[in-house]
């Protein structure tokens, strides 16, 4: 029969959840881990992952959430799919999760795993080339650009820091920004106007993402209605990430300008017995490796939040 309370409730099973709910189940906590879809996150729509430590060949984002997934299982992490609607976090010794079928669940301490979503430009092509040249990560997936031209579409701190990064390994970075005047702060925009191998096309937006199987070209169109191509091999699509924050208190929690949740540096948020780990926290680098050591971080300080409240 299913219970209704647990000790420890995980939302969310990406990267930083699934290793929270690894580390739960080898420390016998009395845990559950919530799920609205398939157990792995945004990485499941990462094509390629170089920059995750023990794969020195690589491994496609699905495979490195499958075998997250079989270890948690081998752990008999305790998984529930189900969508969640509400929290409510006022009671500070108790935590309720209403979900959307109706049926509710009780649990003494939670980590929010929620994670963020990049923003799309919602262009055709966007989503057909997506891993085949179209990225929204140039941390993760600049060396697969080594010697070649490839476009950043943004105007922002990430887009210009990121086309910076990218001229370590492409030829060429022509960053596309839809005025004509960055949004980054002045450091960043010297740095990039400094930098000789990115070219500003301005006043313009990318209209379509081509090519056969991988990214060929980018149709633009500036402010004015003038079109032209671009002849590109990659597109960097950096315009902002959005958190998955639509059931989360943020008031109460404590949140950023962005709606990213922030936390003590033991993950712990503003409501006692509340985490957060991996891409719904705010910070500065959103990453496979760092969700997961958040993740385990945050169990143990929620093992230690149980254990001082049992003892209080
Ligand atoms: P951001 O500051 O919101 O910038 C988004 C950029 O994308 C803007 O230039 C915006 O253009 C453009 N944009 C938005 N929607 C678009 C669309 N549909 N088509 C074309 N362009 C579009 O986002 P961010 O750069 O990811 O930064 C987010 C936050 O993280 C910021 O507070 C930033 O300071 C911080 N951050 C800090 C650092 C650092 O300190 N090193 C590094 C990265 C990020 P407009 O300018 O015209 O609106």
């Amino acid at each position: 029969m299913e219970k209704n309370h647990y000790e420890l409730a995980i939302l969310g099973a990406g990267p930083a959840g699934m290793t929270a709910g690894l580390y739960a189940s080898r420390a016998r906590i009395d845990h559950i881990l919530i799920e609205k879809g398939a157990p792995g996150g945004q990485v499941l729509t990462t094509d390629w992952v170089d920059n995750y430590p023990g794969f020195p060949d690589g491994i496609s984002g699905f495979e490195l959430m499958d075998k997250m997934t079989a270890q948690a299982k081998r752990f008999d992490v305790n998984i529930l799919t189900r969508e969640v609607a509400s929290l409510e976090l006022s009671d500070p010794s108790i935590k309720k999760i209403v979900f959307y079928d109706g049926s509710e669940l009780t649990c003494s301490a939670l980590i929010i795993c929620t994670g963020a979503l990049p923003n799309k430009i919602g262009v055709p092509g966007e989503l057909e080339l997506a891993g085949k040249g179209v990225s929204y990560c140039g941390t993760c997936d600049a060396p697969f650009y080594r010697n070649m031209h490839v476009a950043v579409i943004g105007g922002g701190d990430t887009a210009v820091e990121e086309a910076e990064y990218l001229t370590r390994f492409a030829s060429k970075v022509s960053l596309i920004h839809r005025r004509d005047e960055l949004r980054a702060t002045k450091i960043l925009q010297e740095k990039a106007f400094a930098n000789d191998k990115i070219e500003f096309v301005w006043n313009s937006r990318v209209t379509a993402i081509e090519g056969e199987n991988e990214v060929e070209r980018l149709q633009l169109v500036d402010n004015d209605g003038n079109t032209s191509t671009l002849d590109v091999q990659g597109v960097f699509v950096l315009i902002g990430i959005t958190p998955n924050n639509s059931v989360l208190p943020l008031e109460q929690l404590g949140a950023d300008d962005w709606g990213f949740i922030k936390t003590g540096c033991e993950t712990e948020t503003a409501i006692p017995g509340v985490f957060a780990a991996g891409d719904i926290r705010s910070k500065l680098m959103r990453q496979v490796v760092n969700a997961c050591g958040e993740g385990a971080n945050a169990v143990i300080a929620a093992e230690h939040y149980l254990a001082n409240r049992s003892v209080a």
